[in-house]
């Protein structure tokens, strides 16, 4: 049995308490929310944080406001999202990418925060201490290697977060506060594209809120490939949004890919679709670009030329339901759930 190393724990009632209290720890502290990706990775020594400051008891944190756009509090659990009707019925993809998430009990305890500042993952450092020790570890803990392109100079662990793409999609901005302010960035610039490094938030900041400007004209969906229909990261996720005129022409179009580099891809497969109509062609063309931008690396599950060949079929099953094809067939052999 794995056990978690000792630490220090704290937990603040208000946000501005835990960002005194992180700004305070320095490196040697680290937020937790549902812990669902920290505490396993805690066990294993991927990351080893003296002190956790906890945001579970921060209920600022768990607030939904429903006005000219929609606002969702980082604390909220995944399950929360998935039953806010205000995402169901207006943020489709990101209420679809949401419940793809793990496990419904998963789902109960993990955060949108969370899974937005959830580490990076690779088959050579998602494994027990032992392990990483007989290979001599790699250059994201401990080592100096990395063993899936040796020649590489940066980490190229895999940005593995469901609602990240989605999210981008919708055109969501992130608030991030700390000790010595706040600001609002694009959630896509939340993202670097390096296995280590992975987020261009500062040590001391605590992501607060997801800002989604208001959905009205737009239609979202979000597909994901994985092992298990029942519970599994994504190894490619595709997120679309399009705003079309009542004629059916595009009028502007976000194709959004995860699991296939260290942060989420942000295609300009959209750009080829304004000003028409989302026909079978536009459609394929969509899916090969969105093809050679996914840069999927051998290092987690299932094959490496598949994962890319497959790139432009998601593609096309999600731009044919917000087309209003019927998916639903497609959608029960894929996602084991009527989404
Ligand atoms: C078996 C299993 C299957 C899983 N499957 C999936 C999956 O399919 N898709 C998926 O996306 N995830 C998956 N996960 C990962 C995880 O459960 C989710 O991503 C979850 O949403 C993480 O949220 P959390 O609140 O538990 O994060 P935590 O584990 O508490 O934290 C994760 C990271 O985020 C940081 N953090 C948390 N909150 C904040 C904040 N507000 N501001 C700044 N930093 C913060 C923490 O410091 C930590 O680095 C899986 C996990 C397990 C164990
Ligand atoms: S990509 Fe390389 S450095 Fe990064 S976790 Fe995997 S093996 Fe380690």
């Amino acid at each position: 049995m794995m056990r978690l190393p000792w630490f220090q724990f704290h937990a603040p009632t208000s946000v501005a308490e835990a960002a005194r209290i992180l700004a305070g720890e320095g490196p040697r502290g680290m937020l937790i929310a549902g812990g669902t990706d920290l505490l396993p990775n805690m066990k294993r020594r991927q990351q080893t944080p003296a002190t956790l400051i906890s945001l579970s008891r921060v209920e600022g944190l768990k607030k939904i406001a429903n006005g000219s756009g929609l606002r969702l509090g980082a604390g909220l659990s995944l399950s929360e999202v998935v039953n806010a009707q205000a995402v169901r019925e207006q943020y489709r993809g990101l209420w679809q990418a949401a419940a793809q998430v793990a496990t419904p009990q998963l789902r109960n305890m993990g955060t949108l925060g969370g899974n937005l500042c959830l580490d990076t993952r690779c088959n050579y450092y998602n494994q027990n201490e032992d392990w990483r020790e007989a290979i001599g570890y790699c250059m994201k803990k401990e080592g100096t290697t990395c063993w899936v392109a040796t020649a590489s100079k940066r980490c190229l662990a895999v940005s593995s977060t469901d609602t990240a793409p989605a999210l981008i999609a919708l055109g969501a901005k992130v608030r991030l506060v700390s000790a010595a302010g706040e600001r609002e960035l694009e959630l896509a610039s939340l993202y670097n594209n390096d296995g280590i490094a992975y987020l261009t938030r500062k040590p001391d900041e605590i992501l607060t809120e997801v800002v989604l400007p208001e959905a009205g004209g737009w239609k979202s969906t979000y597909w994901k490939l994985r092992r298990r229909g029942s519970f599994d990261f994504p190894v490619l996720g595709v997120a679309a949004a399009v705003r079309a005129a009542s004629d059916g022409t595009v009028e502007e179009a976000r194709i959004v890919l995860g699991a296939v580099s260290s942060r989420p891809i942000v295609t300009k497969a959209g750009d080829l679709l304004v000003g028409r109509k989302l026909t079978d062609e536009a459609i394929a063309e969509a899916g090969e670009k969105c093809s050679s931008a996914a840069k999927p690396m051998d290092n987690t599950d299932l094959d490496v030329y598949w994962r890319k060949e497959v790139v432009p079929d998601f593609v096309g099953y999600a731009l044919r339901e917000i087309r209003g094809d019927d998916m639903r067939a497609m959608r029960m052999r894929i996602a084991r759930q009527p989404l």
